[in-house]
């Protein structure tokens, strides 16, 4: 059991903390004095920002009390990010993991070095990364997004990972280039979503995604796979001009995709993909004739309403 209490001379904002030992080995009177209360998030060691009694306590970043803590959040946030910079002004290993982050987030134009991790952060304004250079992996598993999402021009030459990710307002991955393994997959855009002009060089995964409005990958380059097994497509889905180089089309799937409002030979116009091999979509159609099971390297299951078939 874990008691917090202020100590009577050092104001309100100091802690400290308490261990009861309770089992058998408690001892009516015997406290063991602990330290000054750091941040309960998981391996974050930072004091803890006006812990109350009863409450878990957290530090500036990973506090929950966003309209509280905005103001001297933006005065530690530009400490941390200023303490994070290598010789050469990049942000080395830059890590945010579940931070909290009440304010817009702007690093546009910014240069990354080593990893990135923002697993669990939470972007309560407009996060904007146009332009942004990364280098190793980036990690935006389970962040969340709650206002615009920039990444126009963006380049990840590392793996990318945005599972379970969810973007609530506009997003844009508009002319990113993303040069290694790409994950999106339980990835929610509720937003309009748009990928136009985008260059997906490796593994590209939108499993079980689902929009909820509007996704545009007009213009797209996928030049290895790409993988839209269970994704949903809530609106309209765009793929007009988009390119599936040089890929492997039995590792490209739409398998099970959900293609929702669909007005005859109107959206879903798959027709300007220029498929690499065009036979897959034969396939398609020979397999559905003869309701035989389908292969996993197929176009199965798509719901194909509206489609226009080549
Ligand atoms: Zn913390």
């Amino acid at each position: 059991m874990h008691v917090f209490f202020p100590l009577p001379n050092t104001g309100a904002s100091v802690y400290n903390t308490i261990t009861l030992y309770r089992d058998s080995q408690f001892f009516p009177g015997e406290l063991m004095m602990g330290t000054m209360a750091t941040c309960s998030f998981e391996r974050c060691s930072r004091k803890a920002w006006k812990p109350v009694a009863g409450e878990q306590p957290f530090c500036i970043f990973h506090s929950q009390k966003v309209d509280e803590k905005r103001d001297e959040f933006e005065k530690a946030w530009n400490e941390f990010l200023r303490d994070t910079r290598d010789s050469e002004g990049k942000l080395f290993n830059l890590s945010c993991r579940g931070f909290i982050i009440p304010i817009n987030v702007n690093f546009s134009s910014e240069q990354f070095s080593g990893h990135t991790y923002f697993n669990f952060t939470s972007f309560t304004g407009h996060t904007y990364f146009n332009d942004a250079k990364f280098t190793g992996h980036i990690y935006f598993n389970s962040a969340l997004f709650s206002g615009k999402t920039y990444f126009t021009n963006t380049t990840f030459p590392g793996k990318i990972y945005f599972n379970n990710a969810v973007f609530f307002g506009e997003t844009s991955f508009k002319n990113a280039h993303f040069l290694w393994d790409a994950y999106f997959n339980s990835t929610q855009f509720k937003g309009e979503t748009s990928f136009s002009d985008a260059e997906f060089s490796g593994e590209t995964l939108f499993e079980s995604t689902t929009f909820f409005q509007n996704v545009d990958f007009e213009h797209v380059v996928f030049s290895k796979s790409a993988h839209f097994s269970k994704t949903v497509f809530r609106e309209e889905g765009f793929f007009t001009g988009s390119h599936f180089l040089g890929v492997d089309m039995s590792n490209s799937l739409f398998i099970n995709c959900s293609f929702k409002n669909v007005r005859k030979n109107t959206h879903y116009n798959l027709k300007p993909i220029r498929w690499e091999k065009p036979e897959v979509w034969w396939q398609v159609w020979k397999y559905r004739k003869r309701s035989k099971p389908i292969p996993p390297t197929s176009f199965a299951n798509i719901d194909t309403r509206g489609i226009l078939a080549a």
